[in-house]
């Protein structure tokens, strides 16, 4: 079996079902639409075989080296992750949130724990109010949501919007993992303790609080801890100083000037 026919079989049952539940609308990102309207690649002796099911340990598939664009390569990403039942968060699911932005080797990616109720319902990261103050966090750094990439570690949204365990981080993580590998941005901020935890696959203990600021490597990219947006502390003065402590650390490992305050 082909690795696209793998892939179309998944999409297939996906679609069935959520047509059974009554679903009439699927909400699809652009490099899911743009991955849909190009022609399938022929598969070719050098391509690795698909690996996905819901058995399977490891749920990406992803083939380093083939000649599928980047947008085709995260939509596949995309589309495994609307089917997957790797973690029992799938069940809370109305739709898998891969995450949106710059996906050319953008300065930053930010990585949180799990979406939010309003990104579980429109398919995008980082869309309720926590999104509102990450957009200013943004925006003080100097970048657009368009020149960075969003997403989280957990692909689906936690029944009442709960913490992640960490299991389920651990099995989400290769989809964040495989995203990495073909987004390749320079820095990785981790959004959040929980975050932090499932990015280091639990290897800190030490708590936020130790790990904020501080520098690390997820592979070969630079990864630095901060704040989630969500965390009641970013409304105190102290917390906001500390996390635009953090961005300007990214901003000078990036060598980019501290835009003028607004
Ligand atoms: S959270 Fe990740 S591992 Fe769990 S079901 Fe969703 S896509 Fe699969």
């Amino acid at each position: 079996m082909s690795d696209w026919t793998a892939t179309i079989d998944a999409l297939i049952d996906y679609l069935s079902y959520q047509q059974e539940c009554g679903v009439r609308m699927i909400p699809l990102d652009i490099a899911a639409l743009r991955a849909l309207d190009a022609p399938l690649p022929r598969p070719t002796a050098t391509a690795t075989p698909a690996t996905h099911s819901t058995t399977d340990s490891s749920p990406v598939t992803t083939t380093t080296g083939d000649t599928s664009s980047r947008h085709d390569r995260l939509a596949k990403i995309a589309i495994q992750a609307a089917s997957c039942e790797l973690c029992p968060l799938w069940q809370g699911r109305t739709c898998s949130v891969p995450g949106q932005g710059n996906p050319n080797s953008p300065d930053i990616m930010f990585v949180g724990d799990s979406p939010a109720a309003a990104d579980n319902q429109s398919g995008n990261a980082f869309v309720d109010k926590d999104g509102d103050l990450l957009n200013k966090m943004i925006k003080a750094m100097g970048y657009t949501r368009d020149d960075i990439f969003l997403t989280n570690v957990c692909k689906c949204y936690g029944p009442n919007g709960r913490r992640p365990k960490l299991n389920e981080m651990r099995a989400c993580l290769p989809y964040l993992i495989s995203q990495i590998d073909i987004i390749n941005p320079k820095v990785i901020i981790a959004l959040g303790a929980d975050a932090a935890m499932g990015l280091t696959n639990a290897q800190n203990s030490t708590g936020l609080a130790k790990l904020r600021g501080q520098w690390t490597r997820l592979g070969s990219t630079p990864l630095i801890f901060t704040y989630h947006p969500k965390n009641k502390l970013m409304a105190l003065p102290p917390a906001k100083r500390e996390a635009w402590h953090d961005l300007k650390k990214v901003l000078a490992l990036l060598r980019r000037p501290l835009p003028p305050r607004t």
